[in-house]
Formats: structure tokens, sequence, C-alpha cells
């Protein structure tokens, strides 16, 4: 599944390609993915150029000046630019077509999203779907500082365990489960601790730890950015190299400990016992 880092890697390749450029067409092939697709979505965006790209949480934001095109790209789904006479195939789902490219959206699992935020109805932060959402834990666009304090603040009146409250994503957004899993590791924290049994002095360094760890993650994506573009492209996701996550029973990378796999809530957690004992 695409996590933050593989959707800002997404937006870094396809921005180029779209700032500044004029929507000439859409093109839907079905009538929706997770939800319906907006019915008037050629009328919204054909004729009008594209402001900027931005990023809330996973969902991809398509910047005019009159309002916003939201994408998600679900459990599976891609993006990338085409050139316009490339063939759909199966699971292309949406073209968004520019003056010389189009932007194509491929979803087999069809749990992504397009949708429309008209600015008429307030600014993009008050859509539905950002509500509720947590604190943004790198981007510029939503300026809300996030820190330490913010996380041990949020959570004085919460039992949780730890990686729970990061995947909700109530607190603080898109720290899924590869990177809540790394963060705790960095952060010499156990998953399994209640969040309000961590001081201020531990969620300084989950902070830390969280944006050291999204921020290497999209430095790594960097390597896929021109695969953005083409027919062959494998989009956004990118090799690398972990402490804990997927490293059942090998050996911790700082004291060898055999790394465990249990399962919290629905999925797996990787961590180090020793390590993460939370004596330090
Ligand atoms: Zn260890």
């Amino acid at each position: 599944m695409p996590e933050l880092p593989e959707v800002e890697v997404t937006r870094l390749g396809i921005n180029p390609h779209l700032v500044a450029q004029c929507v000439t067409g859409v093109v839907l092939r079905r009538s929706g993915l997770r939800w319906p697709f907006p019915t008037d979505l050629a009328q919204k965006i054909v004729g009008k150029r594209v402001q900027a790209t931005g990023r809330r949480g996973k969902y991809l934001l398509v910047l005019f000046e009159h309002g916003t095109l939201i994408i998600h790209l679900g459990m599976s789904g891609h993006i990338r630019v085409v050139t316009q006479n490339t063939p759909a195939q199966p699971h292309d789902h949406v073209d968004i077509v520019l003056e010389k490219q189009l932007l194509r959206l491929t979803d087999p699992r069809r749990f992504g999203a397009v949708l429309w935020h008209d600015n008429t109805d307030g600014a993009i932060e008050q859509h539905p779907l950002f509500q509720r959402l947590g604190i943004e834990p790198l981007s510029e666009e939503f300026p809300q500082q996030f820190n330490g304090a913010v996380l041990f603040k949020a959570t004085r009146q919460s039992k949780v365990a730890v990686k729970q409250m990061l995947l909700t994503g109530n607190v603080v957004v898109g720290v899924g489960n590869i990177y809540a899993s790394e963060s705790l590791f960095l952060a010499k924290i156990n998953p399994f601790t209640s969040v309000n049994k961590l001081t201020l002095a531990q969620y300084k360094k989950l902070a830390s730890a969280i944006q050291a760890v999204l921020t290497q993650a999209i430095s790594k994506g960097g390597s896929s950015l021109r695969d953005f573009v083409g027919v062959d492209g494998k989009t956004g996701y990118f090799q690398q190299n972990y402490f804990v996550y997927n490293r059942k029973n090998l050996g911790c990378k700082r004291c060898n400990t055999l790394i465990q796999q249990v399962k919290q809530g629905q999925r797996s957690t990787f961590y180090c016992v020793k390590c993460q004992s939370g004596d330090s």
C-alpha cells in the first residue's frame, strides 16, 4: 500500500509535468472507484490551468485557482505521466489530459479515489476527509508545528498502545505500519507502551525519529522519480533497508537480539525486545 513517502515521491514525480499545464480533457473509464467520480469533473477542470500540487496525509492534491482535485491511490494505485497516444490498459481508470501528455491513474484493486473540492465550499483544509486528520509530520503546506510536545499533549488522557496511536492518524498523519515500527525502534520505545506512560523526552525522540524515517524514505524514492514518466514506469514503490520491519528472527542491527514479529491490532509489529525495553 502506498504510504506517505510513496505519495510524496509521486507528487514530486508528477509535479513538473502538471504545474502551469492546461487541462484539455478528462477520461473516466468507470463511474467511480472507492466513491463515485464527480459527474461534472470535466466541466470543473477542462480549460483550467494547474497552479500547484500538494499533499495532505496520503491524499494527492492538484490545485487550481477555483478548487482542488483530490486523488487517493488506495491499496495498489499509481499515477504516471504518459504520451497522449498511449493505449489504456484494463486497470487504467482515469486520464487527466494535458496539453502535451496525460496523467493516468491505474488502480487494480479500485480502493483509490478522485474527488473535487470547490473553493466556494471553503478552504481545502476544511474538506470532510481532512477535518479529523492529525498534524502533517513534514509538510510545508499545512504548517502546524509537529514535535514531541504536540504528541505528549495529545496523549495524556489515552491508554492506547503507542503504535496504535500512530496508525490511527488522529494525532499525526502518514505514519503507516512500516514507518511506525521503524520510528519506534529508532526512538527505543516499546510498541505496546500506553501513550500516557511515555514522557515528553520520549516523545521528542519519537517525533524526531518519525521525521527522520519519512525523510529518508522520500530521499530513497527520489531515485525513482524518472519512472513516473513513461509506459513501463514502476511508480513509487521503492526498496529500502529497514531496522526491524520484515526482519523477523534476524539479528537486530544494534544489539543482534532476534527481531520479534507480533500481531498488534490487525497488523504485524516488528521490534527488538532489548533495544525497545523502555529502559533507555
Ligand atoms: Zn536491539
